[in-house]
């Protein structure tokens, strides 16, 4: 792609500014992340509790986002136990180590390594048969901003409805005691936010396995920790276009839980569309029985911290997915070049990755059902996997009905017996 004349460096930071100024944000007073610690404005509300709110005065968005399918569906369960935690730490690793060779790297924005970065998802996008955009802001001499966008289109005549799930790849190590040279340090951003990118990379290989009523946009930001800069551009952009954007999932930081509480967030503002999102999250991980972690559902317009915000202010629904900020902040490792892959918790980080993919599946509505009730993951065959599904859920608790063959509400020999008798047969 056209990286040559990428970050002009000496230009940085100045020409940033202008680009900002010239669609009339004030840059750099939001800091991503920066201001998760003290993000607790007196709007802030938590707990589902609280319910949905009526819109405050916030601008309408193009349609409501789609409604959570409040039933069990095995295809969506299939889609979840699929998200792999290898698969995940690899990616954060690839990240972490972006141009250092086998070492800590740098994914900051004004750094010349950031375009390794970039080609990086937009190779992994592209394995996986989706359309990849490097979509640039700037100019020549102002340099440029690259968001990386993967596209899986919508099938049928809801595909003009658009789902993003979306993260930033940018980083940064502002933090680390006795100063950072962004030169020659390293911003190794494993839970900033390579966690989150790399759940948009798993959500991707995953769901583009099948097909949906939505499209389906895959997105990398960039310029993130500089105040939003790739979101700002891009929302605005859309909302320039007209695009129809029913439902944006920001993921960012969601591998941090050093008390194992199992704890995290979901910020939603005060329209009713973000929380629908908010609620779906929270109905999928209730519906398919990831009890491992607890959601707290934020409703107030204070926890702008990441890309989420840029959508709030064009009138898209959106979310943050985020790690428990409030009480288990990652403030150790955060913006410094201690931020790194060792550090997080992995089983943590699947279960928010499982839940977030099965949220985007079902919001997408998958176009086609399994064939045949055994087929649990719904992958048109009924195989050696299906049964380690149905036998990973022996004396489970809570218990998905769609597995209880004979509804004596237990998984038993009888109900594994069903599964084997179908081995081998393929649906659709
Ligand atoms: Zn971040």
């Amino acid at each position: 792609m056209v990286y040559t004349r990428i970050m002009r460096y000496s230009l940085r930071v100045q020409a940033m500014r202008k680009i900002s100024a010239a669609i009339g944000v004030a840059l750099l007073s939001v800091f991503c992340c920066v201001n998760m610690v003290q993000a607790m404005l007196p709007d802030d509300k938590w707990g589902s509790t609280y319910g949905p709110r009526a819109p405050t005065g916030q601008p309408v968005p193009i349609s409501a986002a789609p409604a959570t399918a409040l039933a069990y569906d095995p295809l969506i369960a299939g889609i979840m136990s699929q998200v792999s935690t290898s698969n995940l730490s690899q990616t954060i690793m690839a990240l972490q180590n972006t141009g250092g060779n086998g070492n800590p790297g740098t994914r900051f924005s004004y750094h010349p390594n950031l375009r390794l970065a970039a080609q990086y998802i937009g190779q992994r996008f592209a394995s996986f048969g989706l359309g990849v955009n490097y979509d640039m802001y700037g100019s020549p001499e102002q340099g440029y901003i690259t968001n990386v966008i993967g596209t899986l289109p919508g099938v049928g005549p809801n595909s003009t409805e658009i789902l993003i799930i979306s993260a930033h790849y940018d980083s940064i190590a502002n933090r680390t005691p006795g100063g950072w040279n962004s030169d020659i340090q390293s911003a190794p951003g494993a839970d900033d936010d390579g966690s989150g990118v790399a759940t948009v990379i798993e959500a991707a290989r995953i769901l583009s396995s099948y097909s949906f009523s939505r499209t389906i946009r895959f997105i990398a930001f960039s310029g993130e920790e500089q105040g939003l800069l790739g979101s700002l551009w891009y929302a605005a952009a859309q909302q320039s276009l007209g695009a129809n954007i029913v439902g944006v999932l920001q993921l960012d930081m969601v591998a941090w839980d050093s008390n194992n509480d199992g704890v995290m967030e979901v910020d939603a503002n005060l329209t009713a569309a973000s929380q629908q999102l908010a609620q779906s999250f929270s109905d999928s991980r209730q519906i398919y029985g990831e009890s491992g972690i607890s959601t707290r559902i934020y409703y107030g317009t204070g926890r702008g911290t990441s890309d989420h915000k840029s959508f709030w202010q064009q009138g898209y629904p959106a979310v943050l997915i985020s790690e428990d900020s409030s009480n288990d902040f990652n403030i150790g490792h955060y913006h410094t070049t201690g931020d790194l892959l060792e550090t997080l918790n992995l089983p943590y980080m699947t279960r928010i990755a499982r839940v977030t993919a099965g949220t985007l599946a079902t919001l997408a509505g998958p176009s086609e059902s399994a064939i045949l009730e055994t087929d649990l993951n719904a992958d048109h065959r009924v195989d050696t996997e299906d049964l380690r599904m149905e036998m990973s859920r022996w004396r489970g608790v809570p218990l998905p009905p769609a597995m209880d063959f004979d509804k004596d509400d237990r998984i038993t020999v009888a109900d594994i017996m069903h599964i084997v008798k179908d081995l081998g047969q393929t649906g659709r």
